[in-house]
């Protein structure tokens, strides 16, 4: 299923990249919800947590090792990393990502 996300993977709609690889994409969110909002998505258009497979494995975690890595990049020690998962929950665009959130106090729980 073609996404906004598959858009800024293909360039067709413009992102501010912090990060590119041969595996995934980060850009900083377009209505940030903290001083650093970033979104770490793969290139493969996995839907969610849900639709991967033990195939996607090793690409997950490479997800989750780049938000860490973005983080740095950005100063950051203190940040959260979450990603939503069905429409329930706050997944509004269906193509997998981890928002990478922080610069600033972060409440628990959240939602
Ligand atoms: P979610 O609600 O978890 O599916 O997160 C989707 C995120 O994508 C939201 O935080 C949106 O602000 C963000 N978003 C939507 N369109 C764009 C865009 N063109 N560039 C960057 N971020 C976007």
């Amino acid at each position: 299923m073609s996404t906004l996300f598959s858009k800024i993977i293909s360039g067709e709609i413009p992102s501010d990249k912090v990060w590119e690889d041969a595996h995934c994409i980060a850009f900083r969110d377009i209505h940030p919800v903290a001083p650093t909002h970033i979104l770490v998505i793969p290139r493969t258009p996995l839907v969610n947590v849900a639709d991967a497979g033990e195939g996607d494995e090793a690409l997950l975690g490479h997800l989750l090792r780049v938000a860490g890595l973005v983080a740095k990049q950005e100063g950051l020690s203190d940040f959260r990393v979450v990603t939503n998962n069905g429409a329930g929950a706050g997944q509004s665009v269906f193509h997998l990502h981890l928002h990478v959130i922080g610069g600033r106090a972060l409440q628990w729980p959240p939602g």
